[in-house]
């Protein structure tokens, strides 16, 4: 039997846990009966390091470089036990973002040097970077862009080709469900997460996410149901996030979802990303009430008209004000997101913006997270940093919000930012 370790990397969010590892572990083990560990550095980090914190959620490659090494400082046996057990693998498989990257490369190389035979198989956003901008690292891995189960799988029964790309599931409800078993009791968090559909159908002109999946599929509800009811049977939680780019892109889908939910009388409550739809039915707004949902992400981003359009949202701020009303009048808690200084926004389209949240302030529970554009040009080996007035200009939002005693989340303002890197 294959032996294989996947390894998940700081600094990234804490609450809920990364669905990768325990999807790929699913399916691996049921594929190619591996047995399959997983090491969740992140929580590891997080819960040694207690004095880097307050850096965890704001963009600092200073900050991401220094956390190999200040993990190994700080718990020198246990990551000695990390690199050994990882080095006595078949394979070794890891989950790259921008801000992991670092950690995953020194822990990578310390593994390689103890076992120059064991196979490094990468995966995540970052690779997707690495594949459109043409520049790897120098690690000597295989990567993997887009989904992971597929291309995991074959590496694991020996394709040694250097990138597999795209390589994706036709039917979501062929995988077998997972689970949280590799978590201690205690360390089961209130929250987790299900994933209820790969890919995004939208078109957002700032987004890298539909990049990611070349195809929009999704899961049947009864077998998101059937996720939930397994978890919940398991570890006794009530709370799921959904970690799809979008839940709402059948209305067909989440009537049928909302009404399985409400069938199995589990009292769950769960949050969501969803686009706005003017036409959303209040019936079915109600019915998601019903169902448990407690929270919405949704990204407005601006409430000027004329940048709306060149950001390829497919909506006015009239729709967004229609779709706000209809999730109030089902009293459904929301937040929303707000690009600033997006190419080609004037000053009047700043304005627009400025005069959107004043007039919906009563209708906008909370502002989820502000921030400047950023160019995330995957051709680039990193986004590019923010114009001075972009930046200016979430500032503007930010200092207008709290004027406005509009309620925000303080840790998601500006927080993907590089510390001192725009002059002011
Ligand atoms: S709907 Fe969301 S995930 Fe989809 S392209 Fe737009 S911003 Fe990206």
């Amino acid at each position: 039997m294959k032996i294989v370790t996947l390894i998940y990397a700081p600094p990234s969010w804490i609450t809920p846990p990364p669905l990768a590892p325990v999807l790929l572990k699913a399916y691996l083990e049921h594929t190619c009966t591996a047995e399959v560990r997983i090491l969740d550095l992140n929580q590891i980090a997080f819960r040694r390091l207690p004095e880097t914190r307050p850096r965890w959620l704001k963009v600092d490659p200073a900050f991401e470089r220094s956390l190999f090494a200040r993990l190994r400082n700080a718990v020198p046996l246990l990551m000695e036990k990390v690199e050994c057990t990882a080095a006595e693998s078949d394979a070794v498989g890891f989950t790259l973002t921008q801000r992991n990257t670092p950690c995953v490369l020194d822990i990578a190389d310390r593994i390689v040097r103890r076992n120059p035979k064991v196979k490094i198989f990468c995966g995540g956003p970052q690779t997707l970077r690495f594949y459109l901008s043409g520049k790897f690292p120098g690690l000597r891995a295989q990567w993997v862009i887009g989904e992971g189960e597929l291309p995991s799988a074959r590496i694991i029964r020996g394709d040694d080709r250097a990138r597999i790309v795209h390589d994706e599931l036709s039917d979501l409800d062929r995988l077998p469900h997972y689970d949280f078993d590799y978590l201690a009791p205690s360390r089961i968090p209130p929250v987790l997460p299900l994933l209820s559909s790969r890919g995004c159908p939208g078109e957002c002109a700032f987004c890298t996410e539909r990049f990611l999946f070349r195809s929009y599929r999704i899961h049947s509800p009864s077998y998101v149901g059937e996720q939930i009811i397994r978890l919940h049977r398991r570890y006794r939680r009530r709370y799921f996030v959904f970690c799809d780019s979008l839940f709402n892109h059948s209305f067909q889908w989440l009537e049928e979802f909302c009404r399985m939910i409400i069938d199995t009388r589990l009292s769950i409550r769960w949050e969501a990303q969803m686009k706005i739809q003017p036409s959303f039915p209040v019936a079915l707004a109600r019915l998601l009430k019903k169902s448990g949902c407690s929270n919405l992400f949704i990204g407005l981003e601006s409430g000027s008209d004329a940048v709306l359009q060149k950001m390829r949202k497919g909506v006015t701020a009239g729709g967004a004000r229609s779709f706000f009303r209809t999730l109030r009048t089902a009293g459904i808690h929301f937040e929303i997101s707000l690009i600033a200084g997006f190419p080609g926004e004037r000053a009047r389209d700043f304005a627009q913006t400025c005069r959107f949240l004043i007039a919906q302030k009563r209708l906008i529970p909370k502002i989820a997270q502000i921030n400047p554009y950023l160019d995330y040009d995957l051709r680039r080996a990193a986004p590019r940093f923010p114009s001075r007035r972009a930046r200016h200009r979430a500032d503007r939002l930010a200092a207008l919000v709290a004027a406005e005693k509009i309620p925000f989340t303080p840790r998601y303002i500006n927080n993907l930012i590089q510390p001192g890197k725009v002059p002011r």
